[in-house]
């Protein structure tokens, strides 16, 4: 197979319980024994792992600086002999692990030195994250203060891609600086804006862990930009799909009523003719 296994799909699709348990972890309900018994009292025989399914990731309460993993981090955290390699690679590395012991989409190769067709944008090959959004009518389906966001985040990502693969952004923002920027009035707007826009894919926060932090909580976010996420694509091109048929649809409606003049115009000329001649 060429191409790179879906790292969006992984993220969001592969049952983090089943990766840890493919991994020979010691998985109980909703937790799991470390795999880092040096950071652990009686090699964390009372499980310190949490497992948060419905959000797809795994996290230790113990061990210092332990962070979010996702099945593709899992793999790499637990898997020593990925550590030499350098980053990009583990993630590949890890990505075919998965690949190869779940039922994974592969993304096509992108041959850098042809030219993209105009409909590129359908395979998620494009190179601009609005124009997926765009194109596919998704965008024009959003509230006005979703779409304003959308663009804001889409101006405040970082630079670098976090994930060179996965194609996702950081914005490090307040909601202050949301406000600042989208022109959105009020936090609660901001918020619901966010929600509108996880709910196509679009970005989504990382979770903040209010459990591990002791000062109040600030409503300052990291926001993770992923125009091109699986459920993205997958709603672009569904979306996009129902766009054409309904402008085909319009486009037959126009020539009916084409038509329709034309007849009516023939039969005007033919009586005109009959009135000329009798
Ligand atoms: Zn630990
Ligand atoms: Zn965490």
């Amino acid at each position: 197979m060429t191409g790179l296994p879906s790292f969006h799909y992984i993220r969001e699709k592969v049952p983090i319980r089943a990766v840890a348990v493919e991994l020979g972890l010691d998985v109980r309900n909703t937790t799991i024994r470390c795999w880092h018994p040096e950071n652990h009292n009686n090699r964390d025989h009372n499980p310190s792992v949490g497992i948060k399914e419905t959000k797809n990731y795994v996290h230790c309460f113990v061990c210092p600086d332990a962070k979010c993993l996702w099945p593709i981090d899992l793999v790499i955290d637990v898997n020593k002999d990925f550590h030499c390699l350098p980053k990009n690679q583990q993630v590949r590395e890890s990505g075919l692990w998965i690949a190869d012991r779940f039922k994974v989409p592969f993304i096509p190769k992108v041959n850098p030195k042809k030219k993209p067709a105009d409909e590129s944008w359908e395979l998620g090959l494009t190179e601009d994250p609005l124009k997926l959004l765009v194109q596919s009518g998704l965008f024009a389906s959003l509230s006005l203060p979703a779409r304003s966001l959308a663009i804001a985040l889409h101006a405040l990502r970082s630079q670098k891609c976090r994930d060179h693969m996965a194609r996702e952004w950081e914005v490090k923002a307040s909601y202050h600086t949301l406000r600042k920027f989208s022109g959105i009035k009020s936090d609660s707007n901001i918020a619901s804006a966010l929600r509108e826009l996880e709910e196509i894919g679009y970005c989504h926060r990382e979770p903040s862990h209010p459990e591990h932090s002791t000062g109040p909580i600030k409503r300052s976010s990291v926001i993770l930009v992923t125009p091109f996420s699986y459920d993205l694509m997958q709603l672009a091109k569904d979306n996009h799909a129902s766009l054409q048929q309904a402008s085909e649809a319009e486009m037959d409606m126009r020539r009916d009523r084409r038509r329709e003049r034309q007849n009516e115009w023939q039969r005007k000329s033919r009586r005109l003719k009959k009135i000329a001649t009798s």
